[in-house]
Order: structure tokens, then C-alpha cells, then sequence
């Protein structure tokens, strides 16, 4: 049997224009897959990469990482959901931008009732993401309640997460962000120093919140713009760990400069690798479920759009019009 669903799909890569909304069709599940009805869609810097082609995608393409609904159908072998459940998913490749979804059961999880489906669509692909950076990236030296962080873009889906999220770890993270307002926005959800990297050098203002001494690990996902500032905020021994490219991919590097800035560590990441497992992705599922349930990280919504208002959400996320996190609501 077939589903009708809308999609909203790009046949070419290009600027927003190209998300077009498809009326197509989802099939029944087959071996290891689930169906799920969204009930609220996660909207995601990625799905702009993968929209401009940045990270290439087999065309037409469904986008969107992130999505919460109710399992309509359950494929062979698959144990840890059943029909009717609640559910919220990131990653398993790009198609969630749609009303109903075939996908690998792989990394859904069952939603805690009292997890509202607009924040699971929130919070997924953006909070595993926080997690994996401030508890699965460590540097070489361990990373300890106290120590200073930096965190770029830390007033956006990721970032507000983020700041919540090492607060709750004991972690002074400082934060940059491209307006005041922004600034303002992340002292408020736990940053302890908040640079606007627009008016400000901020590996200068690095320096002077840390008396000199840098930070422990820098977490970069803005890229080309800030490469170069982020290495000189690292003490010795430091960490990069660069996870995107808003502003453009890294240019190439020598790895000598990385003993000129003191024998530095550089790693670049993606959450796809952590949850790669059902075993990994459940357990770090249930971790953020607990810090979000404990009030610890509030998953903030500060953009909502009807599924097929989806061009003008793209324009806002790439103008840095945008904090906190954005849902498409089919
Ligand atoms: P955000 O809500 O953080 O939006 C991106 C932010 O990047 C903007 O709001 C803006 O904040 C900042 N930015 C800096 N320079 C630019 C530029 N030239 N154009 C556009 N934005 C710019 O998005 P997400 O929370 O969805 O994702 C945050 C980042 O994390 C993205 O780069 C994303 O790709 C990456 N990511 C990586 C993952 C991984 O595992 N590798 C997983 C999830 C996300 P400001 O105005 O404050 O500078």
C-alpha cells in the first residue's frame, strides 16, 4: 500500500527557491525500517548544505535531519518500537522535510510522554550534537568542572544547547555570536563571557577572560571565518574541534602550524558517527531526554513555519536571523 504525503524536495541544487513542495508517496516498511507520521519537523544549518550542495545528495532529494510523530507501521526485526508510539529521530540520511516518512528504525527513539513532539523536533540532531561535543571529544588533557571552553555561534539551535548543557557540566563556556542581542541571549542560558565576534577580536578578548592561558577546546562550527582566530584561543595541548562550515569549508591547512600553536589537536566531527549504532544512539538519546526532562537544557523554539513556508525559514537560518532552534510544522 502507498501513503500520499507532500515532500518538500529539491531537483537541483541552488538557493532556496529550489525547495519545492512534491506531492508523493511513502510505502509500507521493509525489514529494520519504521513508518512515522511527523507531527514536527527539526530545521537544520545541514539541510542549507545539503540544499547548495556543499555536502552532495542523489537527486531529487527529500531534505531535513530531524523529526517527532507517531509510528504508523513497524518493519520486520524491529523490536524497540511498536505502532502508535511516540517518536523523534536525527539523521538516517535526509527526507524528514514530509507529512509521512519510511526510515531505517536505526536511530528513532521513543519519546517520553512528557516531551512535547515540537521539542523532540527541536532538540534531537541539535542536542546529540551539544552532547557529543562537550562528552564524547575530550582533549588530551581531560576537560574538568572549571575549565574555560569556547563555543562559536553559541546563540543558535546547537549553540543555546550547548551553553545550558556545560553549564550543567561545571564548564565556563565562553560564548560568540553575531549580534548583542545574541550575546545577551547565550549569558542568559549559562555562557559565563559572550564575545560578538562581529565587532570583536575575539582570540584577543580570549586571552584577557583567561589571563593569558587560552581555553582547553575550542568548538567551531563557522569555519572559514573564524579557523584562524579559534587556533590562537587554544592553551597548549588544546583542542579544535571544528563540526561545520556556515560561513564556508576550512581552507587547507600544513600540519606544522599546528606545533607552532602548541602541539594543538585538531579533529573534524559529525554526530553520524556517534549515534552510529542503535546501542550508542538509544544511550545518548536517553542522556539528553534526562537533562531536558530535569530542566537542566530548555529547548528553546524561537521560529515555528507551516511545512511549505520552508524557503523563507532557509532564507532566515542563512541571514543569522535566526537563535535557538527552528520546527516546520506539516
Ligand atoms: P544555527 O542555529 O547555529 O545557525 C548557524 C549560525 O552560524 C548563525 O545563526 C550564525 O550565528 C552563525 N554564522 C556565522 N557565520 C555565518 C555565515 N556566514 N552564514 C550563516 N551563519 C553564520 O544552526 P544549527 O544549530 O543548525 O547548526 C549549528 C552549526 O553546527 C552549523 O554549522 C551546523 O552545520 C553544525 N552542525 C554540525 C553537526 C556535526 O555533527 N558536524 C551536527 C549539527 C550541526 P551568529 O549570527 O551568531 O554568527
Amino acid at each position: 500500500m502507498t501513503h500520499p504525503t507532500r515532500a518538500i524536495r529539491i531537483h537541483q541544487t541552488g538557493g532556496p527557491e529550489q525547495l519545492q513542495l512534491d506531492h508523493i508517496t511513502a510505502g509500507e516498511p521493509g525489514p529494520g525500517e519504521v513508518r512515522i507520521r511527523h507531527h514536527a519537523i527539526g530545521l537544520n544549518f545541514i539541510d542549507v548544505y545539503h540544499r547548495t550542495g556543499l555536502y552532495p545528495l542523489a537527486l531529487p532529494a527529500t531534505l531535513g535531519g530531524e523529526g517527532a510523530g507517531v509510528i504508523e507501521a513497524v518493519g520486520d526485526g524491529v523490536t524497540h518500537l511498536k505502532v502508535g508510539d511516540r517518536a523523534a529521530y536525527a539523521g538516517a540520511g535526509a527526507g524528514s522535510y514530509c507529512d509521512v516518512r519510511v526510515l531505517p528504525a536505526m536511530t528513532v527513539c521513543r519519546l517520553p510522554d512528557n516531551i512535547a513532539f515540537d521539542t523532540a523536533a527541536a532538540m534531537m540532531l541539535k542536542g546529540l550534537t551539544a552532547q557529543y561535543l562537550l562528552l564524547g571529544c575530550r582533549p588530551v588533557e581531560g576537560l574538568n568542572s572549571g575549565d574555560h571552553v569556547l563555543f562559536h555561534a553559541a546563540a543558535g539551535g546547537v549553540g543555546l544547547i550547548a551553553c545550558q548543557w556545560a553549564r550543567h557540566l561545571g564548564l565556563k563556556l565562553i560564548a560568540t555570536a553575531g549580534s548583542d542581542e545574541k550575546c545577551a541571549l547565550a549569558l542568559e542560558h549559562g555562557a559565563v563571557h559572550a564575545i560578538n565576534y562581529r565587532t570583536e577580536n575575539f582570540a584577543q578578548r580570549v586571552r584577557e577572560i583567561t589571563g593569558g592561558a587560552g581555553v582547553k577546546v575550542v568548538y567551531d562550527s563557522v569555519g572559514k571565518d573564524t579557523w584562524e582566530g579559534s587556533l590562537d584561543c587554544l592553551q597548549p595541548l588544546g583542542l579544535m574541534v571544528s563540526f561545520g562550515n556556515a560561513s564556508g569549508p576550512v581552507p587547507p591547512f600544513s600540519p606544522a602550524i599546528l606545533a607552532a600553536k602548541g602541539s594543538i589537536y585538531v579533529t573534524r566531527q559529525t554526530l553520524f558517527s556517534h549515534i552510529r549504532t542503535r546501542e550508542r544512539c538509544q544511550a545518548m538519546a536517553d542522556a539528553l531526554f534526562e537533562v531536558v526532562s530535569s530542566g537542566a537544557v530548555n529547548i528553546r523554539i524561537d521560529q515555528r513555519y507551516p511545512l511549505e513556508q520552508v524557503q523563507e525559514a532557509h532564507r532566515h537560518l542563512e541571514a543569522r536571523a535566526t537563535t535557538g532552534s527552528t520546527v516546520l510544522l506539516p
